[in-house]
């Protein structure tokens, strides 16, 4: 195990508009921020995570229009939907944010625009543009791909009006520095490297408000100017400090102080259709309020579901509470892990999941334990036997995964790659079935047995001992990344209080094509 860091962790995912039920997409950004606090947690670090809804949209507002419903409702309806995804997808969440709701939230978002004005950021301007509601973003007509949006391919409205304004273009400059001498990190390096590219065009001053009027009276006002609401996307960044209680006094910013202002790591987790709102806006909200900076800017592709965008109004999505119940949660999670590259949009089929839970978990992980346990059972009536020959010869391999692992997968998530990272804990898996096949357990028991070869029953303690310290090894390893499966691995690898292991029973006993246990050799 590596040595821990006493180095604060706060990680957060992006808050998402709440004008329809999750999507899988949104589950993949969950999953990874959770393995990323389920791991720093295990080095003993400090972590707080993150979640929460996006409610103040003007989507909302037009979705609760179509429903002919009030957007309070609809957004209560939607968030809660949200909010529950936490126990199917064994989230580790520490808080929820939920901007129209959380009392914490305005009032951070109001300080935050004060301390912005304080600097002389803030100005009111007439302003014409073109508006896509679907990104809540004005573009310009380069932005366009044939007179449309590329994210959404609808045409954007024309808006007029007199707003407020954040002047952005001052600190192209100081952003750049930051983000070329590495004290904001933004990976992958491709990502990077398009945020420099935005800045080397040059960044043109921002609308922060709109009319009360285009914002159906929905949303935060701009403090000292009621008529306008505030921008749902500066009112949507500021919750990675509002939750931690940066509008409140004493007791109740005390969390800020803990996890922004000190000198931990503080990780947005972003999907890479919102990365210049992060990588730009947000950050040059805070050097304007004069406010510490995220550190680490993380940013997925999309998935794809039967070759097709995720989209609602197209029929291609997929409700990951509905998946969990269907499959469960180990194989959900892992697909989303083991499947999705670091780079590259990847493609979600469900006979994909289930081909890839039947290999790994059904087959390879369930199979090994089931086996390992099994053999404690037959050979040894159940009790461990010690490892006092570590040398043993066909264990060496296998007892130096279980050693260079966690230095890997460590290495693996410092990069965000969830697929590296996972392929290295199952270097224990392969190296523990390898230690089967050679060492012939089977055979060293019935030696020992028939011709009482004392040598034999030597050898058989060493490679049991050694089988159960992968497979305990792996429980520890697969923690942040299959919590409910490393919890059922790790109990079946403890003696009960009278010494011996639990009976043999399969680890993933309702997988949709489960294959038949292993039997422990002939
Ligand atoms: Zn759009």
């Amino acid at each position: 195990m590596t040595a821990p860091q006493a180095s604060r962790f706060y990680v957060t995912t992006t808050i998402p508009y709440v004008n329809a039920r999750p999507h899988l997409g949104f589950a993949l950004e969950l999953v990874q921020a959770d393995v990323l606090a389920r791991h720093h947690r295990r080095r003993g670090e400090p972590v707080r995570f993150l979640s929460g809804t996006d409610d103040n949209s003007l989507k909302n507002v037009l979705a609760a229009e179509a429903e002919g419903i009030p957007v309070q409702d609809l957004v209560d309806r939607n968030a809660a939907a949200f909010a529950a995804l936490d126990a199917p997808l064994a989230l580790s969440l520490d808080d929820f944010i939920r901007t129209s709701r959380d009392p914490r939230h305005r009032a951070g978002v109001e300080r935050l625009w004060r301390r912005c004005a304080a600097a002389g950021d803030l100005y009111r301007e007439h302003y014409e543009g073109l508006y896509c509601v679907g990104c809540e973003q004005f573009y310009t007509p380069d932005d366009l791909v044939d007179g449309r949006c590329a994210e959404h391919g609808t045409e954007p409205q024309t808006v007029a009006e007199e707003n407020w304004f954040f002047r952005l273009s001052r600190y192209t400059d100081e952003l750049r520095a930051l983000i070329e001498d590495g004290r904001l990190r933004i990976e992958p390096a491709a990502r990077r490297n398009e945020v420099l590219a935005l800045l080397a065009r040059g960044l043109r001053d921002f609308s922060v408000s709109r009319s009360q009027t285009r914002a159906r009276g929905w949303g935060i006002p701009v403090p000292g100017d009621p008529g306008q609401v505030i921008y749902v996307w500066w009112d949507a960044l500021g919750n990675y400090v509002t939750s931690l209680g940066y509008g409140g006094e004493g007791q109740r910013g005390a969390a800020y102080e803990q996890w922004w202002a000190g000198d931990g790591r503080r990780v947005h987790l972003v999907g890479k259709g919102v990365l210049r709102f992060h990588a730009v806006y947000w950050p040059a909200m805070l050097l304007s309020a004069g406010l510490p900076l995220p550190t680490d800017i993380l940013v997925h592709d999309y998935l794809t579901v039967d070759g097709r965008k995720i989209s609602k109004s197209a029929g291609a999505t997929v409700d990951p509470k509905e998946l969990v119940g269907e499959h469960g949660t180990d194989a959900v999670r892992w697909w989303l892990l083991r499947e999705v590259p670091r780079v590259g949009d990847a493609d979600f089929t469900r006979e994909r999941l289930v081909a890839r839970a039947d290999a790994d978990l059904a087959g390879g992980l369930g199979n090994l334990v089931h086996r390992v346990v099994t053999m404690v059972h037959r050979f040894r009536d159940g009790l461990v036997p010690a490892a006092d020959r570590p040398g043993e010869p066909g264990t060496e391999a296998l007892l130096t995964a279980c050693q260079e692992t966690p230095d890997t997968v460590a290495a693996a998530l410092h990069d965000v790659d969830f697929r590296r990272a996972t392929a290295a804990v199952w270097r224990i898996v392969d190296e523990a079935n390898r230690c089967i096949d050679e060492t012939r357990p089977w055979e060293l028991a019935r030696a020992e047995r028939r011709h009482r070869n004392a040598f034999a029953g030597h050898r058989l303690d060493a490679v049991l001992a050694a089988l159960v310290h992968a497979c305990r090894a792996l429980a520890a390893e697969l923690e942040p990344f299959l919590p409910d499966a490393a919890a059922l691995i790790a109990r079946r690898c403890a003696p009960t209080p009278d010494g011996h292991l639990p009976p043999p029973a399969p680890l993933f006993p309702h997988s949709a094509h489960r294959q038949p246990a292993a039997t422990p050799g002939p």
